[in-house]
């Protein structure tokens, strides 16, 4: 059988055939198809495909009950949405198709933007040649839990740091450290690789307190040498049920001379789902001790404004999807707008994360978003790049 790398239905003809041509522009092969069910027929849970441009409007098969099907194949495609109703819909199904695992790579309104739909197709044919490569050195790579314990104790383990910009002054007040595992055989390797391992496996409180007691050493240098910067470390949802964290953090920093305003702690909403009289105790004497404490991927976890009322937080994080679509998605954009407004309204600075371009700066900085972090500014680098990098800037 012919490859067929991206299938699209859509029950008018002469759109089809639009859509064909753009798809064969971008250097992939199509496949049209006018009704579903026939996608189903010929085509079915077949592997060579890799998208399928979906319409959601359509007589027979609606596109939701497509998704549906695809969600209970082993491997379901990539899915790009297409509808000519109001926005929220598209939305609404692009959240369904979630929810239920798919992934999907954009939603589409009619007139549909045929360039932004060339340009989304351009990079994901060659990152699908891409990805094989990278699965062969670091995703296929699954360590085991006794090797982590040993990279701890043997500080195979390296932060990263990325600057974040404090936008009204355009300078860089602080960095997020982010860990990363440098493995003798496998390279670097990335956090989303070995963090759950580490929380599965009982070692997550060893990791944080690696992590921070690190940042605590580097902090201290960074201050003799003159940065003042501001360090935010990430915490798990187990760290959170130590009731002496806040006694050993305090004498942690207290050792390295330094004062506890300097470290922020990221919490996701999630890592809250838990026990919440004890999270909140930790939490309420973490900000009595001085540290800040930052709501993390903020708009993506459940009861937030729950969360919001009931801990001290003194940063809130718009999570990057928001921030990733606000110049090309007026909803995104009033998520972004409203959530920056809440966080000032609760005494809280807003910190966006994710920023990739100059326009999505631009449009934080008009909404009054307090500070930026993302790739635009850098990507998170080693401790000797980022010293390289401020002093660039200065
Ligand atoms: P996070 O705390 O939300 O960190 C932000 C993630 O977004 C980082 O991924 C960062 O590299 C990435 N990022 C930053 N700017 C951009 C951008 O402009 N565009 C895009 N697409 N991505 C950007 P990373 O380093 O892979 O970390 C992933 C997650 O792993 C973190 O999400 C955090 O939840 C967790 N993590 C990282 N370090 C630690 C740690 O020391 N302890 C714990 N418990 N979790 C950690
Ligand atoms: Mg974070
Ligand atoms: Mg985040």
């Amino acid at each position: 059988m012919q490859r067929a790398n991206v299938c699209l239905i859509d029950n008018e003809p002469v759109m089809l055939d639009l859509l064909c041509e753009v798809v064969e522009q971008a250097g992939l092969t199509a496949r049209g198809f006018t009704r579903a069910s026939q996608f189903f027929e010929e085509i079915g849970e077949s592997e060579s495909v890799s998208i399928v441009v979906l319409d959601l409007h359509m007589p027979e098969m609606d596109g939701v009950e497509v998704m549906r099907r695809l969600a209970k194949t082993k491997n379901p495609p990539a899915l790009i949405l297409v509808s000519g109703h109001d926005i929220g819909v598209l939305h609404a199904a692009e959240k369904l198709g979630r929810a239920q695992n798919l992934n999907i790579l954009a939603s589409l309104s009619k007139p549909l933007p045929l360039d932004e739909l060339r340009m989304l197709l351009i990079p994901y044919s060659q990152r699908a040649t891409e990805k094989r490569d990278d699965t062969a050195s670091a995703t296929q790579y699954r360590p085991v839990l006794v090797e982590l314990r040993q990279a701890i104790q043997n500080n195979q383990l390296v932060p990263h740091y990325q600057p974040q910009l404090e936008i009204a002054t355009g300078k860089i007040t602080g960095v997020e450290a982010l860990v990363r595992w440098q493995h003798p055989v496998a390279g670097l390797i990335y956090p989303d690789q070995f963090i759950s391992l580490a929380e599965q496996g009982g070692l997550i409180g060893e990791l944080t307190y690696w992590m921070i007691r690190n940042v605590a050493a580097q902090l201290q240098i960074w201050q003799s040498a003159g940065f003042s910067l501001v360090v935010s470390v990430n915490i798990s949802a187990m760290d959170i049920t130590t009731l002496t964290l806040p006694e050993q953090l305090g004498q942690l920093l207290k050792n390295n001379k330094l004062d506890p305003t300097l470290l922020t702690l990221e919490v996701t909403e999630s890592a809250l789902m838990g026990e919440l009289v004890t999270s909140l105790d930790i939490l309420t004497r973490l900000r009595l001790k001085g540290f800040g404490l930052s709501i993390d991927d903020f708009g993506t976890g459940y009861s937030s404004l729950l969360q919001l009322h009931r801990v001290p937080f003194s940063e809130l994080k718009i999570d990057r999807c928001f921030v990733a679509s606000m110049t090309t998605d007026a909803e995104a954009r009033s998520i972004v707008k409203t959530c920056i407004v809440l966080g000032h309204e609760l005494g809280m600075k807003v910190i966006a994360e994710g920023v990739e371009t100059e326009a999505q700066l631009q449009e934080l900085r008009q909404l009054g978003c307090d500070k930026a972090q993302g790739y635009f500014l850098s990507r998170p680098v080693p401790e000797r790049d980022l010293i390289a990098w401020l002093k660039a800037r200065t």
